[in-house]
């Protein structure tokens, strides 16, 4: 039996029988499994020998419990395989190795000095070779990377990213695997925090979902009947919230992104500190950072309120009218700001409700991301994680 090729009939239900145990059914038995998918007892016992013997599932200890052995249910193994997942935030990149449910094995970090596309992709690789060499256990052949700025599906280039000024396509893709020999996926940074979020973050009540991720840049992902809806070019940050609004990176003006991003939340500071001398004198702590306004308003500051309400308007906005054309049951707001601060995802709250009708607000929640400082290297990690099949069988065909 030829394992290789990923139209191969063989691998398509190899396929479909590892994501029925990953997310369909839980703790499935090979009776269940053989329903759940359509194929015969002895069409899944082998393909679940297969999967076992490769380390992608294992049989879970039951005990015989009433009359007759029940059937061995099979879960994913999480203890052989891992991959190295990196992402790029406010000067440092984090990696991290998982395992296959996403469980943190090993965690680095490399400073970046300046945010030009020359050293931050340098010190993505030197962080690559360092995974390399240190990841326990065995490694799947391949990085998932959350990088900034919108990807090419196609080709794994950044297209460009206007919160860090790149004009120029940088092919990212193509300088990791020829670095390091090994496959690379690439996924924006937010879309991978927002991937960490539905696959650990216990969405599971919802299918259809919006992420919102909050930082020096503003990106979202799309999650409809729990798959990532086309994993790159929408750009949710350049949505045009008021056209006579401040000028963006990409060129336009008033995108979500020049209106609501750490440099708009800052810029508000800057210029009430400018006009009311006593504005934000709660603390001394200078430079004036995203993080700072979130911990200060966290801490009843009602001037850092302040800065955090007038973003949330332009996100409110956006929110509302992706609502009411993808009418999601769950909004995440993540990213560096939506993460850590309570205060600007209640703002938000209160904002879009009172912008929707009465039963688009009883049709969904609002809630805060959980991931945190590891969620985008952790998700651009799952990402990579999407073509552990084949990255696992072209390894060792057989
Ligand atoms: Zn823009």
């Amino acid at each position: 039996m030829q394992w290789m090729q990923n139209d191969d009939l063989e691998f398509i239900n190899s396929q479909n029988v590892l994501t029925c145990i990953e997310t369909g059914l839980d703790k499935p038995s090979r009776a269940k499994i053989a329903k759940y998918v359509g194929l015969s007892r002895t069409a899944i016992t082998l393909i679940a020998q297969r999967l076992i013997k490769h380390h992608l599932i294992q049989e879970l200890e039951t005990t015989v419990n009433g009359r007759g052995r029940p059937g061995t249910p099979l879960v994913i193994d999480d203890t052989y395989w891992h991959v190295v997942g990196a992402s790029f935030y406010s000067k440092r990149w984090l990696f991290v190795a998982i395992n296959l449910l996403g469980k943190i094995i090993l965690q680095h970090t490399v400073p970046v000095s300046a945010t030009t596309p020359e050293e931050i992709v340098g010190r993505l690789l030197e962080g690559l070779d360092y995974m390399r060499s240190n990841c326990p256990g065995h490694m799947i052949p391949a990085f998932g990377i959350g990088a900034p700025g919108v990807i090419d599906n196609e080709t794994g280039d950044i297209f460009r990213a206007d919160d860090l000024g790149w004009k120029d396509i940088i092919p990212i893709r193509t300088i990791i695997e020829q670095h390091t020999g090994m496959k690379a996926y690439i996924i924006n940074r937010y879309r991978a925090d927002g991937l960490a979020e539905i696959r650990y973050g216990n969405h599971k009540d919802a299918r259809n979902l919006l992420y919102i991720g909050i930082g020096t840049g503003i990106a979202g992902s799309i999650y409809l009947n729990g798959e990532l809806m086309n994993s790159t070019k929408y750009r949710l940050g350049h949505m045009v919230i008021d056209p006579n609004g401040p000028m963006c990176g990409c060129g336009q003006k008033g995108c979500l992104q020049a209106m609501a991003a750490e440099i708009a939340l800052i810029g508000f500071a800057e210029k009430n500190i400018h006009q009311h001398p006593g504005f934000l004198s709660s603390s001394n702590e200078r430079p004036l950072t995203g993080a700072l306004i979130c911990r200060l308003a966290e801490e009843s500051d009602q001037d850092a309120q302040a800065c955090l309400e007038h973003i949330a308007t332009p996100i409110s906005i956006a929110i509302c009218t992706l609502v009411n054309v993808i009418a999601p049951e769950k909004i995440i707001i993540g990213g560096p700001l939506g993460d850590n601060s309570r205060y600007l995802v209640e703002c938000i709250r209160i904002k879009v409700k009172e912008r929707l009708l009465d039963w688009q607000n009883n049709e969904i929640t609002i809630t805060q991301g959980t991931r945190g400082y590891s969620g985008s290297a952790v998700g651009a990690a799952s990402f990579a994680l999407d073509h552990k099949l084949e990255l696992i069988l072209g390894e060792d065909s057989d």
